[in-house]
Formats: structure tokens, sequence, C-alpha cells
């Protein structure tokens, strides 16, 4: 029943200070005009998506139909010993000669305004605040509601609107500093999460799952024989589905690939990079919120078979404000104790009835 569990949702204002605006001046330079050029070529208005509205929707939303067994507390920033464990300390130079201006990172459209270094540190430092509370046996599971995301951030790169891996860098501090062995991240945003992917290719006590939609979709990466190098050969699990792949299909790849994974693996800590661009408003993929309800009690259970409590979701991306809090609400009410309804084909219920009202018209007793 909700309520029945308890959870932690981290959230720290600060995340919001972080608001590329293209009507500002940014740095000039090469990569400046690279990105003018494919915007001017865009047929629409352009403006920054992953913008501090997104947060502010999943909280409103939040407070308007609260959760029972929901508690708040605030997150802190990384520090730059624990970025250092993921990204390269010219990288962390790089970043930090960013703060205070407006700069493109990438030409992929990823930027930052002048509170943005603080933002990235605060979203990194506050999955490592949320992975401490479940190793501190704190509450049933914790969320930490962050931006910038994080998946897409390489050692030495930031790319698709994230500029550290927050949750690489929860997970490297939770082998470092809270006696983690063997962690599983499972990432099931929309796109693939080619920078988790890179920090941990070789890593044996590092299992990550990823679903996303199949390349040439953003990033491109993830294929099936994606399967981790050295010895970590075998603990990279990609599953690249078409698009318009929905509950039935997603429900099955995480029953069918991740939970003998799991079994096999034996994690002591999960992290879920939780995007919400899979629902079906976000035009990537076709997840229903009862979707986002089954897989989040699947990943419940394999966290209560292997690691009771140790479950830690930090949010990636979900650009369609709408299914960005309405999916964050349904994933919250598994984690608090609720029960998801078993998926079914879009359509099927209302059919059924259908034939129920209709049949007896097109008989003869
Ligand atoms: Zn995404």
């Amino acid at each position: 029943m909700i309520g029945d569990r308890s959870v932690i949702l981290f959230y720290d204002e600060r995340v919001l200070g972080h608001e590329p605006n293209i009507e500002e001046p940014f740095l000039p330079g090469r990569l400046a005009r690279r990105v003018n050029e494919v915007l001017d070529g865009l047929d629409v208005k352009w403006s920054y998506p992953e913008h501090p509205g997104r947060i502010k929707a999943i909280r409103e939303y939040l407070a308007e139909k609260p959760i029972p067994g929901v508690i708040y507390r605030s997150g802190k920033p990384a520090t730059r010993e624990q970025l250092s464990r993921v990204h390269t300390l010219s990288y962390l130079d790089d970043i930090q000669a960013m703060r205070g201006k407006n700069a493109w990172l990438d030409r992929d459209t990823t930027a930052v305004s002048a509170g943005s270094v603080e933002a990235a540190e605060v979203a990194a430092g506050t999955a490592i605040a949320a992975v401490e509370a479940v190793m501190a046996g704190e509450s049933g599971s914790a969320f930490a509601l962050v931006r910038p995301p994080g998946h897409h951030a390489e050692p030495v790169r930031a790319r698709g609107f994230c500029l550290f891996n927050n949750v690489a860098v929860a997970v490297a501090h939770a082998q470092a500093e809270l006696g983690c062995n063997r962690v599983l991240i499972i990432d099931w945003d929309a796109h693939h999460a080619n920078g988790t992917q890179e920090i941990f290719y070789a890593d044996p006590d590092v299992m990550l799952f990823d679903i996303h939609r199949a390349s040439p979709f953003y990033p491109g990466s993830g294929h099936l024989d994606e399967v981790g190098a050295g010895s970590g050969e075998g603990t990279t699990i990609n599953v690249p589905l078409p698009e318009g792949s929905g509950d039935i299909a997603i429900v099955k790849a995480f029953r069918e690939i991740l939970v003998p994974a799991a079994d096999w693996f034996e994690p002591d800590l999960i992290l879920v990079s939780a995007g919400f661009d899979l629902h079906r408003l976000d035009l990537a993929l076709n997840l229903s919120y009862h979707g986002f309800a089954a897989i989040t009690e699947i990943v419940q259970e394999i966290s209560d078979r292997h690691c009771p409590g140790k479950l830690v979701l930090v949010l990636e991306g979900g650009y369609h404000l709408e299914s960005l809090a309405r999916g964050v609400h349904s994933v919250v009410e598994i984690l608090a104790g609720g029960d998801a309804p078993i998926p079914v084909e879009p359509g099927i219920e209302e059919v059924a009835a259908a034939v129920e009202f209709h049949v007896s018209a097109f008989t003869d007793d």
C-alpha cells in the first residue's frame, strides 16, 4: 500500500541556476559560430529544452498530489575530489573556467549559463547525498530530483545537456567511501548512456543495463554487441528498441534480461538513471504511466532480493512537462509501497468493452 515504504526525495534549488538562454550573448568563438549555423538552419525558434521548468513541474505535481511516505531533503555540491573519480582534472578545470559565463560546450547545443557550474556540482553532490542516505539505512529508497542530467557526460566531454555524470560520480563515491562492491546501474532514459557506459566499460564491479531507442537516435551508441571490455566484458547490457516500443516490450526486457542479469551479478547497491523521455508524449518511445510503475516495481523487487533499501534514482531526461511530472509521480508511488497494475497493450481494455457493447447488435437472439 502507498505509504508502507519511506522514500527520500532530494531537491536543492541551486539546480535551478542552470538556465542557458540563447537570447543572451554567448562567449564568441568557433564553437559558437558552429552552433549558430545549426540553430539558424532550423525552421522553428529554438530554446534550451533542459530548463528549470522541468523540476518545477515535478515539484508542483507532487505538491498537488502528495504521496504518503515521502520525505524531502536538500542536497549538497560535489567536491573536486568526488568529481575527479570519473572526470579528468583538465576537464574539471575547463568546466570551472565557465563559472559565471554563457557558453556553448558542444556543437550538439549543450550550453552553460552563469549558474550552471554550481548547479552541476549540486546535481552530482545530491546524487551522492542520496546514496549516502540509503547506505546509512535512512529510507527504503531515495530519488535525487536534479539537473543538469548526467548520463551523456563523458570523462573529458560535456554532451547531451550533461556536464558531470551524476550517477557515475555517485557510484564511484559508493565504492571509494561507502564500502560498496558491486553496483548495478539501470538506465531507462530513452537515450543511450554513452557517458556512463564509457566510464565503466571495463569495470567488472559495475553492471550497466541500458534500454534506449536504437541508433541513429541520439547519441547513436548502445548497440547490442557493446557488452563491455577486458575484465568488464559481460557487465554492459544494451537493449536498443525501435521507435514506438511500449509497455509490453519494455517490461519484457526488464523481466527477461535485467532480472536474470541482476540475480547473477548480486548487486549491493542499485542506481537508476531515471529518464522520463520514454513516455509517448516525449515522442521517442511509448511507455505509459502504468509502464513506469511496472518497471519501478521490477527494480524494487531486485533491490528487495539483493540489497533491501539500497535503491537510488537520479533524474535524467524528460522534456514534456506533463509526462515528466506524472511519470515521476507514478514511480514515486511504487517506491512508497504502491502496487503496479499489469501492463496491457494500449486500447485492449477499451476494445474489449466495445466488443461487449456492440456484439449483441449482430446476433438474432
Ligand atoms: Zn534522454
